[in-house]
């Protein structure tokens, strides 16, 4: 059985950037990127800049996801974003139940899990985030919560698919404020998600499925958190908006 995992970073543009910034910052990294690693890196721009990110892509070896979707494949649902649609974009990737989503809008883990069924069911592959509030953490429930997340947010799913899911960790507390996980603490989580897995869906699964790490990950602490055992890649946000800044991230996940 073979246990390697390919790393893969993700680059989480969130609302962030018109149509010319998103052309330019992926000439920078298709140009700075393009056959120099072994990661599978992705560009999650927001749903205005896809079809242009997709263009600049062409030919090169970064690969394009969005940032959510609807669970349901089409119809009168005014403003939302079908599996299809983006599959039609050359997407590849889709980020599901990221905490903003799930704070702001809401989001159970019983619609991120349609929402992963959704977006299999048009070829794409979902990146399921999931992750404590502070609050959560500082009560001693980390474990509890992710477990609860993990297997709710692939509720449904199938064994060939949940294999080839991404997980992200993503501790609310470290999204967006600085604020980073230890290695040692991303390295708890993600194998305590590992043991869950296993669990599960068994070994095969559990030793397969990638999972990355999110939450204010930087050039400057990247290659510590990148090298811990169970830590597949990394979920950039902030970081992401600069080509040096992620290409950096990038060279240190391999
Ligand atoms: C994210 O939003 O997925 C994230 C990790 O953001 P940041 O890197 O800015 O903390």
């Amino acid at each position: 059985m073979d246990h390697h995992r390919q790393p893969i970073v993700a680059g989480n543009w969130k609302m962030n950037g018109t149509v010319p910034f998103a052309r330019e910052l992926t000439r920078s990294l298709r140009d700075g990127l393009t056959g120099q690693t072994d990661t599978e890196i992705v560009l999650c721009p927001p749903f205005t800049a896809l079809d242009a990110v997709a263009r600049e892509l062409e030919g090169s070896t970064l690969l394009l996801g969005a940032q959510n979707l609807s669970e349901r494949p089409a119809g009168a649902f005014t403003g939302e974003i079908a599996a299809e649609q983006l599959a039609s974009l050359q997407v590849r990737y889709v980020i599901v139940g990221h905490s903003e989503r799930r704070q702001y809008h809401q989001e159970s883990d019983a619609l991120v899990a349609r929402k992963a069924a959704a977006a299999f069911a048009a070829g794409l592959t979902p990146i399921v985030c999931l992750g404590e509030t502070l609050e959560e953490r500082e009560a001693g429930n980390t474990e509890q919560i992710v477990g609860r997340q993990l297997t709710g947010s692939l509720a449904g799913l199938a064994a060939e698919q949940i294999v080839q899911c991404v997980l992200a960790y993503e501790p609310v507390w470290a999204i967006g404020t600085g604020k980073t996980a230890s290695a040692a603490q991303a390295q708890s989580v993600h194998a305590f998600l590992r043991a869950r897995l296993t669990e599960n869906h068994g070994l095969e699964t559990a030793a397969a499925v990638r999972i990355q790490y999110g939450g204010s990950v930087k050039p400057d602490n990247a290659r510590e958190l990148l090298t811990q055992p169970d830590v597949d890649g990394a979920l950039v946000g902030g970081a992401s908006l600069k080509a040096d800044s992620f290409s950096a991230i990038i060279r240190h996940s391999a």
